[in-house]
């Protein structure tokens, strides 16, 4: 497929695609069933059934009885930790492999048209931000992950928080599953924005954006902090009556979806005659110019609401440099 059909490319190689990035379709004004349709198609489909599907391979054959996880001991722990590493270096792997090593389509649909093999630098591990995102997603990000996920399905099985069981309320737990990635993109704005913030951006956050040109292994690249307020959004199980299923969901949707924003591609070919959106560009752009796009925008218009939405335009590009100005200007005249 030509990528010049759907974008440009400038003379650094980068590529833009043509047109404005939409946001949030549910709430677009006046409603529309076409838009509501492709609403309720992006967010299922692909990612959160996927996410959703392994959710159910974790939960039959990773986990034990909601009884045996009672007590802590090593066994199922370790066993999650284990099926959590396994899976992330699988996943994350794969794409890795096919669009970066393999590069199947070289630098078609890519953002930024170098692979950030070929741009060592100083402020990653080893010089390497491969391997600096590979050693902080493997050794930080996912461990940090799992331990919350053990203690709220610890929790659970010993009665600490309010267990909802399927048989006695299928609809709202169903509802509630329907609802997790909203829940995600609600919690992750919130995190995210607050990690902006002065100190706990030069502390925290900067680990995370070390990666201005993202790739599969920058997704969980971050900082212990930052893991832990990411992953914590398994924590609302212990206000909101749930069941442990959403638990896990929870943190596959996080660990697991965490890669959308950071393929780096706007399409990736599946085969010769197929490919798929990636959805990918609203977080580039955010590693691109640091304050714009604190969440994707799929399900609430939140950045519109909080003033920070960038659609991918030279329009979108004038709003922030206004923003921008606006703020050097008030923190001069402070
Ligand atoms: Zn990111
Ligand atoms: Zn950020």
């Amino acid at each position: 497929m030509d990528d010049l059909q759907f974008g440009k490319r400038n003379k650094r190689g980068d590529w833009v695609p043509n047109g404005v990035l939409d946001s949030a379709l549910l709430w677009a004004w006046p409603p529309s069933g076409a838009r509501i349709v492709a609403w309720i198609k992006g967010y299922i489909w692909p990612w959160n059934l996927l996410f959703m599907a392994s959710a159910l391979l974790w939960w039959k054959l990773v986990l034990p009885d909601v009884a045996a996880m009672r007590t802590l001991g090593w066994t199922w722990p370790l066993k999650l930790l284990a099926a959590n590493w396994v899976g992330m270096f699988f996943f994350y792997g794969a794409f890795e492999l096919r669009y970066y090593v393999s590069r199947v389509q070289d630098n078609r649909f890519k953002y930024n048209g170098k692979f950030p093999s070929e741009q060592p630098s100083d402020v990653f591990w080893f010089k390497s931000q491969n391997i600096d995102n590979f050693i902080r997603s493997f050794f930080v990000s996912v461990p940090i992950g799992t331990a919350i996920e053990i203690c709220v399905l610890w929790s659970f099985a010993n009665g600490h928080v309010t267990f909802v069981s399927w048989s006695e309320h299928p609809v709202y737990l169903a509802c509630l599953t329907l609802f997790a990635p909203a829940l995600h993109e609600v919690h992750f704005f919130a995190i995210h924005r607050t990690l902006h913030g002065g100190p706990l951006y030069r502390f925290v956050h900067s680990v995370h954006h070390n990666s201005t040109n993202p790739s599969p292994w920058s997704s969980m690249s971050m900082h212990p902090v930052e893991a832990a307020l990411y992953f914590g959004v398994a924590l609302w199980c212990l206000v909101i009556p749930s069941h442990p299923f959403i638990v896990v969901y929870l943190i596959h949707i996080a660990g697991f979806g965490a890669i959308v924003g950071h393929i780096g591609f706007d399409q990736l070919r599946v085969s010769d005659s197929m490919s798929m959106s990636s959805h990918a560009y609203a977080h580039y752009l955010h590693h691109k110019y640091f304050e714009v796009n604190y969440s994707d925008n799929g399900t609430f218009p939140l950045d519109r609401i909080f003033g920070s939405w960038h659609d991918g335009s030279p329009e979108g590009d004038r709003l922030m440099r206004e923003r921008f100005e606006k703020k050097k200007r008030r923190l001069n005249a402070t």
